[in-house]
């Protein structure tokens, strides 16, 4: 008798601890048991097996599930490095390394399997029409399709033997077969490559600019590693940018790919599982979840948009795929290349002190940026939402059957007062950001610092009375523009519209073939390469520079700049025209300039001031529960407890599932400390306090909830 260490399948810090089950069968460490838990039966996962235990009164397993283990030890450790370094639970983090069909849960995805028939190596006497049967078919054959060929004498074949039937896992392929571009690289390109291969740096960045060709010199890196026989990770940002890198990377590599992302069906999901760790493919493109593949002799790890927000999960646990991808590469001694045209702060920073090894792609392969035209809609007539200019610059594009993207900012539906007069946005006086208009209290509260002010309906700037909220919704905008361009064909892409699987890719397909106007939110700004598209508008910009978030001048950048690099991508010049009220923000003269630096420069500025990431670490707690007392004493509490960190809050953010929720958010610069210290609070925490919910996100991407 064995007894083994059991994760329950529960993803709650509160039962991150294992538990003693005896066990009389053959067992290893990393499989799945079934388990009675309470009273329910539930699944878990083996972390160790003892031959002794000093418990009474210990439950047998119920049944072992797998006979071998699931995850290797490269995958084991890096399950527990992640329930450290992100304060999550084992279990959560176990499960993030399989694919749904294979999670230690009890709803777990089942493995679909089909019947196949094989010829059975027998001499059996046939009649001339059965053995005419049984020459035409080409063995292994689907169940289905033999049985319609086979028609009348099936049954017979398998009843005398001459053929059997097994079951065997469904297996698709994803892959879609497209043509490849043969380009002649360009020397930046050249000397790219060249530097990362010769480089002895494991971790580069590739600061490219909108449409330098970084996609080939990841093609091209790619080529030269699956040459040594090694395997190479292609992570992409979540669905926007996926449909057509993927196709770039199947038109070059071919069957050699698994695909994996989050709107695969969990069979799909199981299949691309399966293909990486049998060894049947060298190569996998994939967004956030794929950085978790069974790969056995990993050669490359390459990371576009790097700066994507898609790369933090905003779940338990709450990794930055990032971080998994540099401890990858480490384990594999292989590199990573992070690449961007608008690199992360933090990356860049980093490339900077020469931590990651920079290289830079500084030319358009057409070697034309577009022209950037700032429009100052303090003084600019617009209709719609479309300035003059604009409208004007739209018109001449449809007349030469050229295309247009207009870009309508999420965060524009976030109710922000604006003054209409003077055009001042109501602001928190002690931290500076734009107050949220809260209508049921007709109160405007900031969400960094939690002070809430009464909406007076006076401008503090010029006193008069009349407020607009900002912000207009892209359906809203589709219709407008309709009537004012009734006969162009208007693609809108948003949340609402690119809900089903693929209907991504046949909008975008849609809108190459016979689109004038692509309409939507930042989807549209990322990786689409369109060669007709020369008009770029953004159409509120202000919408993105209000400062709501620390970062949320970096994000502004990273979506006008991004934006602008749809534009003028092929032989014709491409404009930008950017919309806003704030014509002389630094973010928009450096989009205006191309300039990356001058953003970088000054925004590490007020990091620095603020004392903000990257020269700090942050963490952020939520505390929630039906009771709002309890909740805010608790995350007193929390604040208490902490009092050696920079602490700010409790503040009150948005509800969830009618839950108040409190923030607080810690601030240090000695990541060990603080990691360890929210470790040890959590651990208390969750003997304790039961009835208020604790989440908690180290290094969160936006502090704004
Ligand atoms: P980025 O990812 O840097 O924005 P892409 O990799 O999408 O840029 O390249 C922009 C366009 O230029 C693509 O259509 C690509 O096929 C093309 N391209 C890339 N390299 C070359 C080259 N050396 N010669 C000609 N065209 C190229
Ligand atoms: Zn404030
Ligand atoms: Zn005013």
């Amino acid at each position: 008798m064995n007894f083994v260490e059991v994760y329950i399948e529960h993803n709650t810090l509160a039962l991150n601890q294992t538990f003693t089950y005896a066990c009389s069968q053959n067992i290893q460490v990393g499989c799945r048991v079934k388990v009675s838990f309470g009273n329910k039966e539930c699944i878990g996962f083996v972390q160790s097996i003892h031959s002794q235990s000093e418990l009474k009164n210990i439950k047998e397993v119920i049944e072992v599930l797998d006979q071998e283990p699931l995850l290797n030890e490269e995958l084991m450790q890096l399950a527990d490095y992640m329930s450290h370094y992100y304060v999550a639970s084992q279990i959560s983090c176990l499960k993030m390394m399989l694919p749904p069909a294979l999670r230690p849960q009890s709803d777990r995805a089942s493995i679909i399997y089909e019947d196949v028939v094989y010829k059975n190596n027998v001499s059996i006497e046939l009649t001339k029409r059965q053995q005419e049967i049984v020459d035409t078919i080409s063995f292994p054959i689907l169940a289905s399709e033999f049985r319609k060929i086979a028609k009348s004498v099936a049954k017979t074949l398998l009843e005398k033997g001459v053929v059997r039937l097994e079951k065997q896992e469904k297996h698709r392929q994803l892959v879609e077969s497209s043509t490849d571009k043969k380009v002649v690289l360009k020397p930046e390109q050249i000397n790219a490559i060249q530097t990362i291969q010769n480089g002895k740096e494991s971790v580069y960045l590739l600061h490219g600019v909108t449409g330098s060709g970084k996609t080939e010199v990841f093609l091209q890196l790619a080529q030269s590693v699956l040459n040594e026989g090694k395997q190479v990770l292609f992570l992409v940002p979540e669905i926007g940018l996926t449909p057509m890198m993927i196709q770039r990377v199947c038109a070059r590599f071919g069957q050699n790919i698994a695909i994996f992302h989050s709107r695969l069906s969990d069979q799909e999901k199981y299949d691309q599982y399966q293909l990486v760790k049998n060894n049947e493919v060298n190569i996998v493109v994939g967004t956030r979840s794929a950085v978790f593949m069974p790969f056995s002799n990993l050669g490359l790890i390459l990371m576009d948009e790097e700066h994507d927000n898609s790369y933090k999960q905003d779940q338990m646990p709450r990794y930055h795929t990032r971080d998994i991808a540099l401890r990858r590469a480490a384990y594999h001694h292989c590199k990573c290349v992070l690449a961007s045209a608008t690199p992360s702060l933090e990356s860049y920073a980093r490339a900077y002190k020469n931590v990651y090894k920079l290289v830079t792609l500084s030319n358009r392969i057409n070697e034309t940026m577009p022209d950037i035209h700032i429009v100052n809609l303090q003084t600019e007539h617009s209709h719609f939402g479309i300035s003059d200019s604009l409208k004007r610059a739209m018109e001449d594009r449809f007349e030469k059957n050229e295309q247009v993207l207009l870009l309508l900012n999420r965060r524009g539906y976030l109710p922000i007062l604006r003054c209409q007069e003077c055009h001042e946005i109501m602001t928190c006086p002690d931290c500076g950001i734009a107050l949220s208009y809260h209508k049921s209290t007709n109160s405007c509260v900031c969400h960094i610092c939690g002070n809430s002010y009464p909406f007076l309906n006076t401008c503090p700037n010029c006193k008069s009375h009349s407020f607009f909220q900002t912000g207009m919704g892209t359906e809203k905008l589709e219709e407008q523009i309709q009537t004012m361009f009734p006969h162009q064909k208007i693609i809108r892409m948003d949340q609402d519209s690119t809900r089903k699987k693929n209907a991504h890719k046949k909008l975008l397909e849609t809108f190459e073939n016979e689109g004038d106007i692509l309409l939507g939110t930042q989807m549209i700004t990322k990786g689409l390469d369109f060669e007709r598209v020369t008009c770029v508008g953004i159409l509120n910009a202000d919408s993105a520079l209000v400062r709501q978030d620390y970062r949320s001048s970096e994000s502004a950048y990273q979506i006008l700049e991004q934006a602008s690099g749809r534009s003028g991508r092929g032989n014709k010049k491409g404009e930008v025209f950017i919309q806003t009220y704030q014509p002389e923000h630094f973010v928009i003269e450096s989009v205006k300039e191309h300039n990356y630096l001058r953003f970088f420069n000054q925004e590490m500025k007020y990091r620095h001031l603020g004392w903000y990431p990257p020269y700090s670490y942050l963490c952020s707690l939520v505390f929630s529960s039906n009771k709002v007392e309890e909740t805010i004493k608790v995350s007193s509490d929390a604040k208490e407890f902490f009092k050696e960190f920079k602490v700010l809050g409790p503040v009150e953010i948005s509800m969830r599932n009618k839950q108040k929720r409190y923030r607080i958010l810690l601030k240090s610069n000695n990541l060990e400390y603080l990691n360890k210290s929210v470790e040890a609070y959590s651990a208390m925490y969750n003997k304790l306090h039961r009835n208020v919910k604790m989440e908690i996100n180290m290094h969160p991407m936006y502090v704004e909830e």
